[in-house]
């Protein structure tokens, strides 16, 4: 699985709505903090129709509303909780605080030199007054302030930016991180669990269905008593590549655990998803395993697959459970092949 990278914007949309954000937080009095800026960019930028639809409700009900309800706001919509995440999220909170200092450093120049301006045109205003000349000079020293301290302000910001891009790059990798399994390199369980539920809403939103492949290594004790570990990680990543390229486009595929893998496959019904499962099946299969170095050769290692089609409001850990059943199923049947899950009547689980 890629995952997609949420914060695309260039340079200068960013710099957009780094503006439009702090102007939205200030209209609403609320601090500039990392999560409140997060939740302000989202908001401004309109990418989460959910975060938007709740935010919009909660300054509906209270126009400046309190930073624990903001937490829970941004916990329920963005927060990734990894420990690994804190260290950059403090980072960032500098910046934003150093950012917003900064801003309203360049509000109160601004003031000073609007004052300027209303107080020139009232001097122009009156032919009588005496002075014209020294006013219009001062003007035009002021200008000239405001704009060396605006051009300066200007470079603080880009170097900022910068800054945070480099953060924000920071963050997202550290997600990334998070989500994928150190061995093999693919999507690790904590991103298939976030997937499934995904697409789990999605099926009940659009009324479609998908479906969940499990497969698990024959014999891999064996294989690895045999062998030993480092042989048997070896094996693990393999069939985590094998498995990885048999999916396509919105498929997932993960390593669930130890030995075992799982493929979520929105929008797809039983049929294609054993289509799927046969061929991840034939690919781990076709390959004589060896070690070229050492001239030694391990066989081939099989697999064996559960396939089950998601039914109405069907939780998806009843779903995982059937696949799981029709996996044995292929165990006990021999191994090495695709076993295909009972139906679920649908309402056993809801009642
Ligand atoms: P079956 O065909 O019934 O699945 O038999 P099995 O031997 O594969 O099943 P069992 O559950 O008894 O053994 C799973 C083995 O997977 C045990 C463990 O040695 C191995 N295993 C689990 N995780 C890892 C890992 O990260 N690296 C290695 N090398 N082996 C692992
Ligand atoms: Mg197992
Ligand atoms: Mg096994």
């Amino acid at each position: 699985m890629s995952l997609a990278n949420p914060y695309t914007d260039d340079f200068s949309q960013a710099s957009e709505y780094l503006r439009l954000t702090l102007a939205f937080l200030s209209k609403h009095k609320i601090p500039a903090s990392p999560f409140n800026y997060c939740i302000g960019y989202e908001f401004v930028t309109g990418r989460s129709q959910k975060l938007q639809a709740a935010l919009e409700q909660l300054l509906q009900e209270n126009p400046q509303p309190d930073q624990d309800v903001l937490f829970a706001l941004y916990r329920s919509h963005i927060l990734q909780d990894d420990k690994a995440l804190e260290s950059v999220r403090n980072e960032l909170q500098k910046v934003i605080g150093s950012m917003q200092q900064d801003y309203d450093d360049s509000r109160t120049g601004l003031n000073d030199f609007i004052s300027s301006l209303n107080h020139f045109s009232g001097i122009l205003a009156d032919p009588q007054q005496p002075g014209l000349q020294q006013e219009v000079q001062k003007v035009m020293d002021e200008t000239r302030s405001t704009e060396s301290s605006q051009r300066g302000l200007e470079n603080r910001m880009n170097s900022m930016m910068e800054e945070v891009e480099l953060l924000r790059k920071q963050l997202e990798q550290a997600r990334e991180e998070s989500l994928t399994d150190a061995l093999t390199g693919i999507a690790n369980r904590k991103a298939f669990d976030q997937f499934l539920e995904q697409t789990h809403r999605k099926s009940l939103e659009q009324g479609e269905q998908y479906s969940l492949v499990i497969a698990d290594i024959d014999h891999f004790k064996n294989f690895n008593d045999t062998y030993g570990h480092l042989v048997g990680d070896k094996v693990l990543r393999y069939v985590a590549t094998t498995i990885q390229a048999s999916v396509k486009g919105k498929d997932m595929a993960a390593r669930f655990g130890g030995e075992e893998f799982v493929v979520v496959l929105p929008s797809t019904e039983a049929d294609n998803a054993a289509v799927v499962a046969e061929q991840i099946r034939k690919a781990v299969s076709a390959r004589e395993l060896k070690d070229k170095r050492a001239n030694k050769d391990f066989g081939r290692i099989t697999i064996s697959l559960g396939v089950a089609q998601c039914t109405p409001e069907e939780p998806p850990q009843d779903l995982l459970k059937r696949a799981d059943e029709a996996l044995y199923a292929a165990k006990r049947n021999g191994r090495n092949q695709v076993g295909m899950a009972q139906a679920n009547s649908g309402f056993a689980a809801a009642i």
